[in-house]
């Protein structure tokens, strides 16, 4: 699935476990780490823009370094040294990570029926075992968009009840700004329905 997607599914998941807005953010961002092995993708196109001897690293490392145990580990280890509550940020990583296994397992079937992306559990230590599932959807897929919808939904409605958003884990006064008007929306839409016969 795409990073935005990742995100909320760690945030709607997993954010609420976590007292303070470091914890939260570490866990959010634990749900993205795994795609940093995509990041080779970068190099690639600008190696073909550049006119240099072509690479070919987004199909050598992704998959492979950030997504399998090994890579949760370190990602988990990493959060651990920088969480306020080391232990259970570490965990809740642990399952932050695990979370974007599933859903990459679950959506991120490239254009064809054939095309479908395995997770490799134990690389690159061993590319065994291989899990794959037969009904992977399309990356691009409708289902992708519309879960990120629903989570967006969710998270935006919750945070009219808490009173902070996923925003908070980039600006804690954006947030307050963002839940703000999404707080006036609500308000409009209550006024709306209670006039409507
Ligand atoms: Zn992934």
């Amino acid at each position: 699935m795409n990073p935005i997607t990742h995100f909320l599914v760690g945030w709607t998941a997993l954010e609420r476990l976590l007292p303070s807005r470091r914890d939260k953010a570490l866990v959010c961002f634990s749900g993205l780490a795994p795609d940093l092995d995509g990041l080779g993708i970068v190099v690639d196109a600008f190696t073909r823009v550049a006119g240099l001897s072509e690479t070919d690293l987004y199909q050598q490392f992704h998959r492979v370094y950030g997504h399998g145990l090994p890579a949760a580990w370190v990602i988990a280890i990493a959060v651990a040294l920088c969480a306020r509550l080391r232990t259970r940020t570490a965990l809740w990583s642990l399952v932050a990570v695990h979370l974007h296994f599933v859903c990459d397992l679950l959506g991120s079937r490239g254009s064809t029926p054939e095309d479908i992306w395995p997770i490799y559990y134990l690389a690159p230590i061993s590319m065994h075992p291989q899990w794959s599932l037969s009904f992977q959807w399309p990356l691009v897929g409708w289902q992708n968009l519309v879960i990120s919808a629903l989570l967006m939904l969710i998270a935006m409605e919750r945070a009219t009840r808490t009173g902070y958003a996923p925003v908070v884990v980039f600006s804690a006064r954006a947030d307050a700004v963002f839940v703000g008007v999404l707080r006036g929306w609500r308000a409009s839409l209550r006024r709306l329905f209670r006039r409507s016969p």
